[in-house]
């Protein structure tokens, strides 16, 4: 029998109550590996694991957790190849994308061993005679951290980096669908010399295993990526035990594209925000909102460019858009695509390719209104609805319509609109000129309304999700 990738269990590779399937979305007969399934027990265990080694590493001194986050970033860049190509495989992004994400991996604990020496406070003289005030931070204790399969070796390390940087101890619950990379995370970290019981992987299902995360008396935060409808069930679990909660969740994002673009980038800019990664992106951009002038041309020059997009395995060198992740998310975007047609929009693209794998051609839905489900709803697959509108004034309000507000962008060559829709766009992060997806990795990162709640991760603020305030009065007596 094939070898099973374990749990990480206070510094143990532990069994679990089952084993899942990783498969390649491209070829779905080839198994890339077997992954162990935690059950309740073994996520006691990780957390009992967790609980006794959170001390001893949030006394260590701050160089100490620096160089084991340094190392860490070091092995996963001198890796990135290979962790690219588990990437690749095991979620379909195409290989220099996949090793791209893989690398910011790299990239994002570096960013946080430096995080681990700048945890400032404040000290001030208190409004008494004779005290002084010292404002700190400190960790929490344990932390849950439960990711989804689009990015799967990027966000683990960017809610990771941080809580390791801060003193806390991790569980992380990645996506069934993608284990692969956190694996060989998790490998990385304890050859780094992440001390056994300070980070702890638990993989399987987010019903049963990820609930039971979320229900733990003993963890003390969750930071959640994934979809709005299990971000808002993780949010009553935390209201119920009263823990600090970060979501992140889906996105319905707006690209206006203004009679003054200059067409050509705009086009580039819509091919690669709305179908890149195959549109499995929470910063895709999935509404083309575009002025009536220069909806035409931009609508031919679009398709001539969507179509020519070349569609195929990861792995082979030319490939551009990958397969969708999973059998069930192909199913649910060619429903999304039979709808659309339904709300009468006119569909280009978007059938299942007859190949093997879960293979889709990009697809567009011109004459799409903003108030069609298909306008509405995250698809989070490569389909964009085209809504066409008069002006300024009716882009900005169609582009705020949504339930969502994660992203959002605007190709322009006025500094007016361009200056107005950054200003009053409701998205957490607004592009100009670029295309909605692709951010930074030293800067806030998130959105508002259904996209987010809570502080924002990535960059310096991210320490604030993982550390607690503690003010101290100290009289000289
Ligand atoms: P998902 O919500 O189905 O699953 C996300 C994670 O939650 C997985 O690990 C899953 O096992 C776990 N989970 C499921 N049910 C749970 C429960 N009841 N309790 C605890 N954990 C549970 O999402 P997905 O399909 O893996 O990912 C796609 C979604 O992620 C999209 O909506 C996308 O927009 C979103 N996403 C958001 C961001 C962002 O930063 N805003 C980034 C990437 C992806």
């Amino acid at each position: 029998m094939d070898k099973v990738h374990r749990n990480l269990i206070g510094g143990k590779w532990v069994d679990g109550i089952g084993v899942n399937e990783n498969r390649n979305p491209s070829l779905p007969d080839e198994l890339i590996g077997l992954y162990a399934r935690a059950g309740r027990e073994e996520l006691d265990a990780a957390v009992d694991a967790a609980r006794a080694a959170q001390p001893a590493w949030a006394a260590t001194t701050p160089q100490a957790r620096a160089d084991v986050l340094a190392r860490t970033g070091d092995a996963i860049l001198a890796r990135a190849h290979e962790i690219g190509n588990l990437l690749a495989r095991e979620e379909g992004k195409p290989l220099q994308e996949a090793i791209g994400e893989a690398h910011r991996a790299g990239q994002i604990f570096q960013f946080f061993a430096g995080e681990a020496l700048r945890m400032t406070g404040l000290k001030i003289d208190s409004v008494r005679q004779g005290v002084e005030v010292d404002v700190t931070r400190g960790p929490l204790g344990v932390v849950g951290l439960i990711t989804p399969w689009n990015f799967p070796i990027a966000i683990p390390a960017w809610k990771t980096a941080p809580a390791l940087a801060a003193g806390n101890a991790v569980i992380l619950k990645p996506a069934d669908l993608t284990p692969g990379c956190a694996h060989v995370m998790a490998q990385i970290l304890l050859e780094a010399g992440c001390p056994p019981g300070v980070f702890n992987l638990v993989m399987g299902s987010g019903a049963t295993l990820g609930q039971a995360l979320v229900d733990n008396p003993d963890v003390a935060a969750i930071s959640f990526t994934g979809s709005e409808r299990v971000g808002r069930q993780i949010a009553l679990g935390c209201a119920a035990g009263l823990k600090k909660v970060q979501l992140e969740m889906g996105g319905k994002n707006p690209m206006v594209v203004m009679d003054d673009a200059d067409l050509e980038m705009a086009v580039k800019a819509c091919l690669n925000g709305a179908f890149y990664s195959t549109g499995q992106r929470c910063t895709a951009s999935s509404r083309l909102i575009v002025q009536k002038g220069i909806h035409d041309a931009f609508v031919a020059a679009l398709e001539t460019s969507r179509g020519a997009l070349r569609i195929g395995d990861p792995l082979e060198a030319d490939t551009q858009i990958g397969p969708v992740v999973s059998e069930a998310q192909l199913a649910v975007n060619l429903d999304y695509v039979a709808l659309a047609a339904r709300e009468g929009c006119e569909v280009r693209g978007g059938e299942r390719l007859e190949r093997e794998g879960w293979f889709q051609r990009p697809a567009l839905f011109i004459g799409a209104s903003n108030d069609m489900r298909s306008s509405r709803e995250e698809i989070f697959g490569p389909c964009a609805s085209v809504i066409k509108v008069a002006d300024f004034d009716e882009a900005l309000a169609v582009a705020n319509d949504t339930p969502f507000g994660l992203s959002s962008g605007i190709c322009t060559t006025s500094l007016k609109h361009a200056t107005l829709f950054r200003r009053s766009s409701t998205a957490g992060m607004v592009m100009v000129n670029l295309p909605t997806a692709g951010v930074d990795y030293h800067v806030p990162f998130g959105g508002r309304k259904a996209s987010s709640l809570g502080q924002r991760e990535q960059g310096p603020m991210a320490m604030d999700f993982y550390t607690a305030v503690k003010t101290a009065y100290v009289s000289a007596g």
